[in-house]
């Protein structure tokens, strides 16, 4: 099949298997750029108990988050774990928008994209997965997410190989879907679903609604199979039980 009709196949299993994902989810753009930058290896819980910390303080605004001092900002994100790295990244990321946009998001986003892009791609903290979320979820831009779950899937499904770098596993979802900001955005939310919940490092291959077409399937339950204790003879102590042809069984 070829590949543009198969993404778009995997893309209605995922859909059809768990619903639309509602991502991202924020109340504002700035918001939306806010949990990016503070999600980073810490829970989702944790990020909206910092992000409800910011709004209660009044500094859901990135000249009031330039204007705040350390102290202040460190202790509001305090929950998302490496609070001062992060609380740097965030001051960060707000004097860019101040400094370069007069904190006018609109302005930003109606910037060509891709030197939008390598200019996000300068400020302290953030890297490549993180200013793209920005674009497609903040700036609704068609730019595809791809993550560790989207290799590990991808790979599994032997549609890329294992080692592949950002750039090329995007080029290649980009290069195959049309340039939609609704459908990018729905389609990296649905594939983190199923990284989340089914494609696990020890994957659930039974339950995956990609199953029937995914490469890896039978040697993932091969793997189980054979990592499942043998059989004892109840008779004979530890010698195994003969599995072999019926006419041995005679
Ligand atoms: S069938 Fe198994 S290995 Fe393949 S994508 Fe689904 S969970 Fe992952």
């Amino acid at each position: 099949m070829e590949t543009s009709k198969r993404l778009m196949e995997i893309y209605q299993r995922l859909y059809d298997f768990f619903g639309p994902r509602h991502w991202w989810p924020a109340k504002t753009p700035f918001e939306m750029m806010v949990g990016a930058v503070l999600t980073q290896a810490v829970a989702w819980r944790n990020v909206q108990t910092a992000i409800g910390n910011l709004e209660g303080a009044g500094l859901m605004d990135p000249y009031k988050i330039v204007r705040s001092s350390d102290a202040e900002l460190e202790a509001l994100v305090r929950p998302t774990r490496y609070y001062r790295m992060k609380s740097k990244k965030l001051r960060a990321l707000a004097e860019f928008i101040v400094n370069n946009y007069q904190g006018d998001l609109q302005k930003m986003f109606h910037e060509e994209p891709a030197r939008l892009r390598s200019k996000m791609l300068e400020v302290y903290g953030l890297g490549e997965e993180t200013v793209d979320s920005i674009l497609l979820y903040a700036g609704e831009i068609p730019v595809f997410v791809v993550d560790q779950y989207t290799k590990r899937i991808f790979s599994r499904l032997g549609m890329i190989p294992e080692k592949i770098t950002y750039r090329k596993l995007q080029a290649f979802f980009m290069e195959n879907l049309p340039a939609d900001h609704r459908l990018y955005n729905e389609y990296h939310a649905l594939i983190d679903a199923l990284g989340n919940k089914v494609c696990h490092l020890t994957p659930r291959c039974p339950e995956c609604p990609l199953g029937d077409f995914c490469r890896s399937f039978e040697t993932e339950k091969s793997l189980r199979n054979r990592n499942e204790p043998k059989k004892q003879n109840p008779q004979k102590g530890n010698k195994p039980i003969n599995t072999g042809t019926k006419k041995n069984n005679k």
